[in-house]
């Protein structure tokens, strides 16, 4: 039986080692398949030769080209070659590899298995993946890794050529930012943003293409976070990945602007989870009124849900809507009888400036509204983040 169909596979080509012995994969373990298809071909040598099965003998012998795999198994050594040479310049701990087959490849393996069944085979696809994330392993020194490789090689065998994917380099850290009308993330209005001073630094040293910042909650750009911000930074197509942090937290520490602190190398899973949380903001704020207060202690009636259509100022950018957000405390302190600070603990989204304008209305209540008196943000600071 298993020697009926290796003669069938003899028969119809030229068949390399490699697609003979993947046939019986699932036979004779402990041997690769170029091994085992070896064996076959020896044995079926033997059996030509006692006069025992009808072959043509030209298919004992290294024929023109394998009818199967069209000589990518025996190629495979230079094809990780050539992967190695590209990655030589890359930093990288573990790596995966990723196939993509050919419609040739796809209908030889098909007609071989119309023909002989399949019940002993391993798919194509899965003897070049393995075979070259071996010699891949072993010539870089590296893993393979399923989960979370830092480096994806894809062998495209129509193409016959790889492209190399490095995965984004995440880091975690915290920041404080000490100057007013400072964007927290890339802006083409503005040439400097937190984004842009934190990320500085790790491009130069990882030569990535890109990067993102993924923080804790948006920040108002007038607005100084005097509390550690947590965040992480993103970098897309590394080519290097080993960063001293200390050195590139001092740099960044060195301008007057931002504080960092904490960065270490962190993954993709952590950027959900700090995307995740909603916490609740600390603000001081300073406010201008109109006219004498009165009755300071009305701002005590904020407490609770305030309902806020979507702000005129950014109506060009977001659709309008109405949101309900929780102030869950507000204290005051008057400066002078136009001037107070409040420290207000807001639910995560809330608009600041609103809540004290009222925006005509669109924000009620607000401190304008309770206190019976047009209030405007002087400045404001974020302070303390709650979960
Ligand atoms: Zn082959």
């Amino acid at each position: 039986m298993i020697r009926d169909i290796a003669v069938k596979i003899l028969n119809s080509g030229y068949v390399c080692d490699s697609c003979l012995g993947r046939q019986f994969a699932k036979l004779l373990r402990g041997y690769s398949n170029q091994e085992r298809g070896r064996i076959i071909r020896d044995f079926l040598a033997m059996e030509y030769e006692a006069k025992k099965i009808k072959a043509d003998p030209a298919n004992f012998e290294k024929g023109e080209r394998c009818v199967v795999c069209e000589d990518i198994l025996d190629n495979l050594p230079k094809f990780a070659e050539e992967i190695l040479k590209k990655l030589k310049k890359m930093e990288f701990e573990t790596f995966l590899v990723g196939v993509k087959m050919s419609d040739s490849l796809v209908m030889n393996e098909e007609a071989l298995w119309e023909k002989m069944g399949m019940k002993y085979s391993e798919p194509i696809k899965s003897e070049i993946n393995r075979e070259l994330g071996k010699m891949i392993a072993e010539g870089a020194g590296k893993t393979a890794d399923q989960e979370k490789p830092d480096i994806l090689i894809i062998f495209d065998l129509e193409k016959r050529e790889t492209e190399i994917f490095s995965n984004s380099l995440f880091v975690y850290g915290e920041y404080k930012k000490f100057a007013r009308g400072l964007p927290q993330t890339k802006s083409p209005r503005y040439k400097q943003t937190v984004q842009d001073i934190i990320a500085k630094p790790f491009m130069k040293v990882t030569s990535a293409s890109s990067h993102v910042l993924h923080a804790l909650g948006r920040e108002e750009k007038e607005a100084r976070c005097l509390v550690w911000r947590p965040f992480i930074l993103e970098l897309k197509q590394p080519i290097k990945r080993k960063v001293d942090t200390e050195r590139i937290k001092k740099e960044i520490n060195m301008r007057k602007k931002i504080k960092v602190r904490g960065l270490r190398i962190s993954d993709k899973k952590k950027v959900s989870l700090l995307k995740s949380k909603r916490p609740f903001k600390v603000y001081r704020v300073v406010v201008d009124f109109e006219r004498k207060v009165d009755k300071a202690e009305n701002v005590k009636k904020l407490v609770g849900v305030i309902k806020q259509r979507t702000p005129k100022r950014t109506l060009t950018s977001k659709p309008d809507k109405t949101k309900n957000k929780k102030v869950k405390s507000i204290k005051w302190k008057m400066i002078n009888n136009k001037r107070y600070i409040f420290e207000i603990i807001a639910e995560s989204g809330m608009y600041l400036k609103e809540l004290v304008s009222g925006d005509s209305g669109r924000t009620s209540p607000s401190i304008s509204k309770v206190l019976g008196n047009q209030a405007e943000v002087r400045e404001f600071d974020l302070i303390g983040l709650e979960d």
